[in-house]
């Protein structure tokens, strides 16, 4: 009898070595209901990498929630020495950017042993306004009207000039503004929310929100910051500010909360969602050990399904634009109550769908509705707006009266491809992107792996490599 491998292979891709950082071929194989990436280095030999817990969600991935690319206006960078070593945005680059984040200091007032900009009071210094302006014209530049724009740090509203780039932004025909923060100035300063409140609407703070207990933050973020969180919170409900809470997921430390934390959510009225991340190996990492907690995006999938009985499989789903590494669930949140969306939607209306463009006639305007909703590009009056498209093709919901952005509740887990998972094929659909004072835009997973201060000799050097190989 033919020998057979114990395993189905699934695909090839191109990845990057997990020591280097070189390019590197893979394998991709399915074993007993999980995904892994085998890798060969010349160099550091073979690595296997566990991609998914759940080998019929990672097929729903890559075969039934794509859609054609939406590109940007504009390319930044030629051609030259191929994927990932020519961000960006190079031609080869397949979304646009959904939400572009601006870094406006490295300086923060925490030192969190896992920041992946190395962030911490021992670095000074803030962008200067020039700076921060050329980097929001050239997001302007790329995408014409930006959907989401992100200032960021290291904390960005230590910057001394902070509300002279929120006026910056808002000046710019940018749909939906962030602000990424720890929160301890919100917590702290009375009148700094109060000047904040001004910007709504279109304006959002994305809370760093990890856990509900004080052990959890001292691992994470070096501080036990639980009061400092809840006051936050208080001041910016007092003022109606619309905020994310980003929860970051480490296994073994707070991948047990996650649904305690959605049930908090839900209490909170300024709260539009939770933002879930897993730790990406990349920047400062103490105490993370890939080999021991890495957690893929089907496990935290998995874990909120088992923690929050309100939803379902078939409400958190892939979002289209970057299915790899985006899932989301959508729910209507009326009087502190939740009714999740998509699980009503029959599945031959997605699966079909998606899968090729013969939908029944009845179901298409679902169909549309939904991936236009399940798409990161939202302002929040497109997103109440969406809702309410998809609400009238529902006819079994009852839609509230003058739905808006506040009846909107999202559950979002955003997987960073670091050196481990990545591969080249779900690299170039990455929609959430960094702006460079140079005035090219990145992709946020490679840039923390080749682009960010200090990678830089390391980057010239794999080009180097490439060099010589085509030389060869
Ligand atoms: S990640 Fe995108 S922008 Fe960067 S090199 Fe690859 S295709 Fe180009
Ligand atoms: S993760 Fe955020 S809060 Fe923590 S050090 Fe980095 S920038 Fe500061």
């Amino acid at each position: 009898m033919a020998k057979v491998r114990p395993y189905l292979f699934y695909d090839s891709a191109i990845s990057v070595c997990g020591t280097c950082l070189r390019r590197v071929e893979a394998t991709i194989l399915i074993k007993e209901g999980r995904v892994y990436m085998d890798k060969w280095c010349p160099q550091h030999g073979e690595q296997r990498v566990l991609i998914a817990d759940d080998a019929d969600y990672y097929r729903l991935c890559r075969e039934v929630f794509i859609k054609a690319p939406e590109l940007p206006r504009r390319f930044n960078t030629l051609r030259h020495w191929g994927c990932p070593y020519d961000c960006g945005l190079c031609p080869e680059h397949m979304q646009h950017s959904c939400l572009t984040l601006v870094e406006v200091t490295d300086h923060c007032n925490l030192r969190c042993p896992i920041c992946y900009a190395d962030s911490g009071p021992h670095r000074p210094g803030y962008r200067d306004m020039a700076t921060i302006e050329t980097m929001l014209d050239a997001i302007v530049a790329n995408e014409g009207e930006p959907d989401v724009v992100q200032i960021s740090g290291g904390e960005p509203t230590l910057h001394p000039q902070f509300f002279d780039i929120l006026d910056a932004a808002k000046a710019r025909p940018i749909k939906h503004l962030m602000v990424n923060t720890n929160g301890l100035r919100i917590a702290k300063e009375p009148a700094f929310v109060e000047r904040l409140a001004a910007y709504m609407p279109g304006f959002e703070l994305y809370l760093q929100f990890d856990s509900l207990r004080d052990e959890v933050h001292q691992v994470l973020r070096g501080a036990r910051l639980r009061d400092i969180r809840l006051q936050a919170l208080d001041a910016l409900n007092r003022h109606g500010i619309s905020t994310t809470l980003v929860v970051t997921v480490k296994k073994g430390l707070n991948d047990h909360e996650l649904g305690e934390i959605i049930d908090f959510a839900l209490t909170q009225p300024c709260v539009r969602g939770v933002t879930f991340q897993p730790i990406q190996n990349a920047g400062r990492t103490e105490n993370y050990d890939p080999a021991r907690d890495r957690l893929t995006l089907s496990e935290v999938r998995r874990r909120i399904l088992d923690q929050c009985p309100l939803f379902k499989p078939e409400d958190l789903i892939p979002v289209p634009c970057h299915p790899d590494s985006l899932a989301m669930a959508y729910a209507l949140k009326v009087d502190g109550r939740l009714m999740p969306l998509t699980g009503m939607v029959p599945p031959q209306v997605l699966i079909e769908g998606g899968r090729n463009s013969i939908v029944l006639e009845k179901d298409s305007g679902l169909h549309e509705a939904i991936f236009k909703l399940f798409a990161t590009n939202h302002s929040p009056e497109s997103q109440a707006c969406s809702l309410s498209d998809l609400l009238c093709c529902l006819p079994q919901v009852m839609a509230p009266e003058g739905l808006d952005y506040r009846n909107v509740f999202r559950v979002l887990i955003m997987d960073f491809i670091d050196a481990e998972s990545f591969d080249l094929r779900s690299v170039k659909k990455s929609c959430v992107h960094i702006a460079q004072p140079d005035g090219t835009i990145v992709p946020f997973d490679t840039y923390n792996l080749f682009y960010r201060d200090g990678h830089r000799e390391r980057l010239e050097a794999l080009r180097a490599m490439v060099d010589r190989g085509n030389a060869e």
